[in-house]
């Protein structure tokens, strides 16, 4: 057996070698770098895909979290309710903007904000007065969307913006709502290593408010208005490469077939491993595109010995992620404590990661649940 990669990009390219040679080598002689016709091409095949009415692809899954908030005026003074077991970025956007994160614990099951603690938060945060409560970024991880019925609920009654970060997200589902279609406004990310990636970093923000997308496309060049030199607001540079929107086009052709087959693959690892470890839930009704088979051991010690037994036999696992954000040092100001978000927590302690990919084999699973298995 060769190599085992954690996302086997190479494969993917191997598969689809001709398609993005053909779109690399047209943007190279059309020479039509930033803004070209195969950006819109892109966004408008995504809102198909995704269901919503209006797309506008970013330079990452950062700038596509950032934009919404900005384009909501959410600033200084206002909470931005966000889950604290997710990556930084998810976080970081609302710091950006002035606004300061209010950090709510995650249900253990699929890994996501948990609405229960989001309830509470948001009581909280009005009991004590000193911020507004404005907006919630809920996080699709891992691929599972989160619980958007019990959210967009949560947030109509209290009047709150509702951002989907679905970074790891896209191929997700409720029903057949598409992830990148809960609440407000959506954003994920085209990084390599995500479900659906390009050669670089890249984003895309979607709404079906027509007032917000106007205000995002003007947010993306500069707070542009009439024209790229007409500037009527604080914006910045958020574009996408027309080189990464044409890579990404033959990239979402195959994403479909992709993503069964992560999910079959999620299948196997959890018909093998159910016996060993807290394998990945999928909830009644919720589709997960399983960007990331993330497993659960008993303890930090168990996470241990499997991860280095993996290690020893040449296989690539990670942590994702080891250490929530409210107990990160640059948020230290803000006064949390071990033991506030007693599930976010314990996830940080006791997940860790296996390879998946759209190109992974069946051997390549067997092998990797014989040597967990084994200890
Ligand atoms: C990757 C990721 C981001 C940021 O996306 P970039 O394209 O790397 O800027 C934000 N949120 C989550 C949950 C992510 O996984």
């Amino acid at each position: 057996m060769g190599k085992i990669e954690f996302n086997d990009l190479g494969a993917q390219y191997r598969h689809l070698k001709k398609e993005i040679d053909a779109q690399i080598a047209a943007v190279l002689s059309e020479a039509h770098f930033i803004s070209g016709p195969q950006v819109e091409q892109l966004e408008h095949e995504l809102c198909e895909y995704t269901g919503r009415k209006y797309c506008v692809a970013t330079s990452s899954g950062t700038a596509a979290l950032l934009l919404p908030l900005m384009a909501k005026g959410i600033g200084k003074g206002d909470a931005v309710f966000v889950p604290a077991f997710t990556f930084f970025a998810s976080a970081e956007v609302v710091s950006l903007t002035g606004a300061t994160p209010v950090f709510c614990d995650s249900e253990e099951d699929i890994f996501n904000l948990d609405p229960a603690s989001l309830e509470e938060q948001i009581e909280k945060v009005k009991r004590e007065g000193k911020l507004r409560p404005k907006a919630v970024i809920a996080v699709d991880l891992f691929g599972h969307p989160a619980d958007f019925p019990r959210i967009e609920e949560i947030c109509r009654k209290n009047g709150l913006f509702l951002l989907e970060d679905a970074a790891q997200g896209f191929g997700g589902a409720i029903g057949e709502r598409k992830a990148c279609s809960f609440g407000d406004c959506s954003g994920t990310s085209f990084f390599p290593a995500k479900a659906l990636g390009c050669y670089g970093d890249g984003g895309a923000v979607f709404t079906d408010d027509e007032e917000t997308y106007r205000l995002l496309t003007s947010l993306r060049v500069h707070g542009k208005g009439t024209m790229k030199y007409d500037n009527v607001r604080i914006g910045l540079n958020a574009r996408l490469d027309t080189l990464q929107a044409a890579i990404l086009l033959p990239k979402l052709h195959a994403f479909d077939e992709e993503n069964e087959h992560r999910r079959r693959a999620a299948k196997r690892y959890n018909e093998k491993l159910k016996d060993r470890f807290v394998v990945p839930q999928e909830r009644e009704g919720f589709t997960s595109s399983y960007g990331y088979y993330t497993l659960r051991a008993k303890d930090s010690a168990e996470r241990a010995k499997a991860m280095d037994a993996l290690k020893a036999a040449g296989i690539p696992c990670m942590i994702y992620y080891p250490k929530p954000l409210h107990l990160q040092k640059v948020y230290e100001p803000l006064g949390y404590r071990r033991g506030d978000l007693p599930v976010a927590e314990k996830l940080a302690d006791t997940v860790f990661s296996l390879p998946m990919h759209g190109y992974i084999s069946d051997d390549v699973i067997d092998e990797i649940c014989s040597i967990l298995n084994k200890i």
